[in-house]
């Protein structure tokens, strides 16, 4: 929109109070205070002079508008306007899009207007467009679940980038045209829509609905559900096999059990491998006891508190049969420490043949009972094996998503056994790949809610962990200003994060010669236990910067993050 500027447009702004907000967060997730009501809210992006919200807000009074507008001169004649209604439902604020996140917290918005705003139709100003991935992940984030966005153009190129990003970007698209007409459809009609129509030009729609985390975590129930200790994986390698024959050039898998899709890429450019393991901690039938009881051990690192009172499922040959660790109550004097030894597990049988005739045999594997839940919060979301059904089904994820991204990498995605009980089938799949770059895809324990001894790392909805450190694995000093400087270049929330424990990224940097070899770790709270709790957005993170890696990996970057070993190594022959 071009206006002479009008000056100290600022200033006269504030003699709108009623209206105008000045540029403050203070209202950031108050927004319902401030309009003392409990009804939706809808923003305009880009609202220009504000047609559009003052009639809209006109139309349906039970509707809260703001509007947000980056040009004072253009605010203050929106101001000048809306003044003169008297309307109770709309505040402006003039800010730029990209600093939504300071003024509304997550989901506030029912719906978002985006009506002629994106002043960058061209292909090299991608990233600044307002339908660019860091400004969906921002819509993601501030709408409700099923909220709304509607978006008008009348540039053809820029709405087919838009339906590509928000399909990306896991919105569903409940609409799109390229000859919309406002008129026909009872919709308030923008200034920009009426001077294009007046010149013949075509309106380009989009309408699309934020997904509920129930449904775009869909996978990740799934493969969350499914029974897989570590040594007993089946029934995650079977769902993961069925999925990556249907997108793969070829499978690949190793003698221990761990599973890979291959998508080939041009000759002689890099290798990327990525996985997740589709094994989980849980625990091993070690003895029927006489009294009906069953004594186990543990699968992977759980501590031995975690187990008690929890419900478990034995798988035996002959299916499932339900218990619970059994504990002793404060009426009998409960106290002490917990050992692995004092616990059992109660099925409800009375003898040992009743374990027998259920078909409960030492060796049988046990679970946790599951219990798959979103939160109140939405964003958030409480399973028994996020660690690391969640590194399982973003490989997954990634590799779907290569259709649709250029690169010029053989990618290899796909899922380890045996992590927890010694990243074993990490040692034996990198080697049979020999990738030049492994990435783990992992759930890391922050310390927002449980810190450990001494320094703590992370917190939830803090973005996608850069593990700088773990006792296993140094990350390259190189890798990790590479990744931190692609992060921020794509506006993508990270964090630093240092881990006492470790992940296949530990083994598989030894495949070959040794090979690049990082973690990606999503933040978790309670991991190793029955209720580990991450956050929707910190996955879209994960998977952001996972995709990112991939589009900007060539033969040519990979000598470039080499060459400062070659340098090193000149040096110290120069001595
Ligand atoms: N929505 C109105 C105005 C469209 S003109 C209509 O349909 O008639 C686009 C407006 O978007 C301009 O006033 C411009 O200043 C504003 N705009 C563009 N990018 C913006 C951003 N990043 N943040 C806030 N406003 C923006």
């Amino acid at each position: 929109m071009r206006v002479k500027n009008i000056k100290d447009a600022d200033i006269k702004l504030l003699e709108y109070k009623d209206y105008y907000l000045e540029k403050s967060n203070e209202y950031k997730g108050k927004w319902k205070e401030l309009f003392k009501n409990n009804n939706p809210i809808h923003l305009e992006i880009g609202m220009g002079k504000g047609k559009f919200l003052k009639e809209s807000a006109k139309l349906n009074p039970n509707i809260n508008y703001i509007g947000i507008e980056k040009s004072s001169t253009i605010l203050l004649k929106a101001v000048r306007m809306i003044s003169e209604t008297k309307l109770k439902n709309i505040y402006l604020l003039n800010i730029d899009a990209s600093n939504l996140l300071d003024y509304f917290a997550s989901s506030e918005i029912a719906h978002i207007y985006l009506n002629f705003s994106d002043p960058w139709p061209k292909d090299r100003h991608a990233k600044r467009r307002l339908t660019a991935p860091s400004f969906l992940r921002k819509y993601q984030d501030i709408l409700v679940n099923n909220g709304v966005i509607e978006i008008k153009t009348d540039n053809e190129n820029l709405f087919n980038y838009s339906l590509e990003t928000l399909e990306e970007a896991k919105f569903l698209i409940k609409e799109q045209s390229s000859n919309f007409d406002s008129k026909k459809r009872n919709i308030v009609e923008t200034e920009y829509e009426q001077k294009f129509k007046e010149s013949n030009k075509a309106i380009y729609y989009i309408k699309v609905v934020k997904m509920t985390a129930k449904k775009r975590m869909k996978l990740y129930e799934d493969l969350a559900n499914l029974h897989g200790p570590s040594g007993d994986e089946g029934q995650v390698r079977d769902y993961l096999l069925k999925a990556y024959r249907a997108e793969a050039d070829e499978i690949l898998r190793d003698g221990l059990g761990s599973v890979f899709g291959m998508k080939k890429g041009k000759e002689g450019e890099p290798v990327i491998m990525i996985a997740g393991h589709m094994d989980e901690v849980g625990g091993m039938v070690t003895r029927l006891q006489e009294n009906g009881f069953v004594k186990f051990i543990n699968i992977g690192g759980v501590v031995p508190h975690v187990w008690v009172s929890q419900n478990v499922v034995i798988q035996t040959a002959k299916g499932k049969v339900k218990g619970v660790v059994g504990s002793v109550p404060p009426h009998m004097g409960a106290a002490g420490e917990i050992t692995m030894e004092s616990l059992f597990i109660d099925v409800g049988a009375e003898s040992k043949k009743d374990l027998e005739k259920y078909g409960i045999k030492p060796g049988d594997f046990l679970t946790f009972e599951n219990d798959y839940y979103v939160t109140k919060n939405k964003n958030r979301i409480v399973s028994k094996a996020w660690d690391n059904r969640f590194g399982t089904g973003m490989a997954l994820e990634v590799f779907r998503e290569l259709k649709n991204i250029e690169h010029p990498n053989t990618v290899i995605c796909g899922a380890t056994v045996q992590e927890e009980v010694g990243l074993r089938g990490a040692k034996t799949s990198s080697q049979m790949v020999k990738p030049d770059l492994f990435i783990a895809i992992d759930v890391s324990p922050v310390g927002d809610a449980t810190p450990g001894p001494g320094d703590s790392f992370g917190k939830l909805n803090g973005g996608f962990l850069i593990r700088f450190y773990d006792p296993g694995n140094i990350m390259n000093p190189k890798m990790l200003e590479y990744v931190e400087g692609l992060a921020k270049k794509h506006k993508i929330d990270y964090q630093f994060f240092l881990s006492k424990g470790g992940t296949d990224a530990a083994i598989a940097q030894y495949a070959g010669s040794g090979c690049f070899s990082i973690t990606i770790g999503l933040p978790g709270r309670y991991i190793h236990s029955n209720t580990s709790m991450i956050d929707v957005r910190d996955v879209e993170a994960v998977k952001a910067i996972v995709l990112e890696i991939i589009k900007d990996f060539s033969k040519e970057r990979l000598l470039e993050l080499k060459q400062w070993k070659y340098i090193s190594l000149a040096k110290i022959k120069q001595k």
